[in-house]
């Protein structure tokens, strides 16, 4: 740039010095011939008037001599000087000799040569100015054609001399802000754009450097964290927001029956078009939190946890943790088996134990003392606690087992809540509880299991004779609802408190702060089993301080 700055100046002075040299010196030569020659002319035509009036006017002598000493004083041609002499010897001798026609002539001849040797000056003088006008042209013509290259040149070259360093700079940026650290720039420039390009590969250098370590920090963090996941014991597999699949570790591997390699980066419900277990996974049921697989030639029990990634709130993905449970699972078989085995050979002895509480009140068997009565009493009541518990504990364990036997048979609603409220007459005598029931006329059949049906109701008004003030009303309905059945005991006793009643039907729930030592906390539990089992559906709705209604409903006919 400054190189192009300079010439132009320089070629901008030798143009004007150029110019201004021609100039000058044309005017010089056309001063030169107006002063030289011009003026002698003048002269002579003023000589040459003068002459014709000098036997007219006296003045004429002096006008004449007044332009032969100016002639004299512009002498400037070779040989002028010769004729002005000649000239003014002529003068003179006509001055002596005015009647001397002769010398009038000779006059008249000289003024004409010097007049000749003028005009012949100035026509000479003309050509050599032409020629210098015509050499100046020449010159400036020639500088104006090769600066027009040359300023062609410029305005070709100069915008790509100035912005390619400028594209290729950015360039090398946006590759550096688009983390393309390996991009360099090379110009071969010594001036400020090759220093800048050197600056940016400085940069771009160090840049590659610490990524480069990073890199290699965060790789190593990477199989740090995969040989963890591998070696971990439970099955993980990793989602990303859009459900492709991250990662699987070797145990999932082995459950799923795929490889890592096969499905990473896949979309995991067409996986699950084909593959039984994932769709499993990949559904959102509260009731498939346990999952039975059969892997390594053995069945082993998994639950299943869907734990989301997030960052910031945003969920980025999602990960899929199989905890294998195999072992709690064979403990809770063990414990289930346990109690079912214990209950049932204690159910025996307990019912012979009332069986002869029973027979002793008799009395054939001898007369008792209001003493003793009242012993055998307590021994009926808690022999009847005790097969109730371990009747509750043998339905648990059918229950857990999976070992519900059903007698599903076409029942009358009726016959099933009046077989209930005898069952707990009894005990709402003793806490003087009045049992209502209000059935629809005209209800028709249900398809149910009569026994365990009669049983969740017994379990129903057990709870709300147990959990009700003496002396105040319990309810039973069974009216139709839509296409169904339903079952209502609504008691008028202290309520549940909201926050419980999610966990209300819980194996081994009871309200916090309920005083009944009795209660085992899981009649409502295989309540839920034994509807759920035949088809119907079981709930509560309990407010504090209001009562509680529990129903379930079963679908007609
Ligand atoms: P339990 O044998 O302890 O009665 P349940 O499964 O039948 O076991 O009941 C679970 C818990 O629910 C009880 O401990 C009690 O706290 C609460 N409950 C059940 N029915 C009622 C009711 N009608 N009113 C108030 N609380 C109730």
């Amino acid at each position: 740039m400054s190189l192009g700055l300079i010439f132009l100046f320089i070629v901008i002075l030798l143009f004007g010095i150029l110019g201004l040299f021609y100039i000058n010196r044309l005017s010089n030569e056309g001063r030169l011939v107006l002063q030289n020659n011009h003026e002698s002319l003048v002269y002579c035509n003023r000589m040459l008037q003068s002459l014709e009036n000098i036997r007219i006017h006296k003045d004429a002598v002096d006008t004449f001599r007044e332009n032969l000493r100016k002639q004299q004083g512009n002498i400037t041609e070779v040989g002028e000087k010769e004729f002005t002499d000649e000239l003014t010897r002529n003068f003179n001798e006509l001055l002596a000799d005015p009647s001397d026609s002769s010398n009038y002539s000779d006059i008249r001849r000289s003024i004409y040569r010097i007049q000749d040797l003028n005009e012949m000056a100035i026509f000479r003088k003309n050509a050599v100015a032409q020629q210098t006008a015509e050499n100046a042209r020449n010159l400036l013509t020639v500088i104006f054609t090769i600066l027009t290259l040359v300023a062609f040149t410029f305005i070709f070259n100069l915008p790509g001399i100035i912005s390619d360093p400028i594209r290729r700079l950015s360039e090398g940026i946006l590759a550096i802000a688009n983390k393309n650290y390996k991009k360099r720039i090379y110009l071969k420039q010594e001036d400020e754009f090759g220093d800048l390009a050197n600056a940016f590969n400085i940069m771009a250098g160090k840049l590659d450097e610490y990524e480069s370590s990073n890199l290699a920090k965060i790789k190593f963090e990477k199989s740090r964290i995969e040989t963890i996941i591998n070696q971990m014991r439970d099955g993980i597999i990793g989602l990303d927001e859009k459900r492709n699949i991250l990662f699987l570790n070797a145990v999932s591997e082995k459950l799923l029956g795929l490889r890592d390699a096969d499905i990473t980066g896949k979309y995991a419900p067409d996986i699950a078009l084909t593959n039984d277990l994932v769709r499993t996974l990949l559904q959102d049921d509260p009731a498939k939190k346990e999952l039975k697989i059969f892997a390594d030639n053995k069945e082993s029990y998994f639950s299943k946890d869907v734990l989301n990634v997030t960052d910031n709130e945003t969920v980025i993905g999602q990960v899929i943790v199989l905890r294998n449970i195999t072992p709690f699972h064979e403990l809770n078989e063990a414990k289930t088996n346990f109690i079912a085995t214990v209950s049932h050979e204690l159910k025996t002895p307990i019912s012979s134990i009332k069986m002869s509480a029973v027979l002793l009140t008799d009395e054939r068997v001898g007369e008792l003392n209001s003493e003793q009565q009242e012993l055998i009493r307590s021994i009926t009541d808690d022999a009847d606690r005790l097969l109730r518990i371990t009747g509750e504990l043998l339905n648990m364990s059918q229950v857990e087992t999976g070992n519900i036997q059903l007698k599903l048979q076409p029942a009358d609603p009726a016959s099933i809540v009046t077989q209930a409220i005898q069952a707990v007459q009894f005990q709402a005598q003793q806490r003087q509880i009045t049992i209502q029931s209000h059935l629809t006329d005209g209800l028709p059949f249900i398809q149910a299991d009569v026994e365990k049906t009669a049983w969740v109701l017994i379990n129903f008004l057990t709870n709300a004779i147990k959990y009700s003030p003496e002396e105040s009303l319990v309810e039973i309905t069974v009216a139709r609802k839509d296409k169904k059945i339903e079952f209502i005991v609504r008691d008028h006793g202290r309520g549940i408190d909201e926050k419980y009643l999610p966990r209300i039907f819980d194996r081994y729930f009871k309200v916090p702060g309920t005083h009944d030592r009795n209660g085992t906390g899981l009649g409502l539990s295989i309540s839920k089993e034994f509807i759920e089992a035949q088809g119907g559906t079981i709930w509560v709705d309990s407010r504090i301080g209001e009562g509680s209604q529990f129903g379930f409903t079963f679908a007609a006919g």
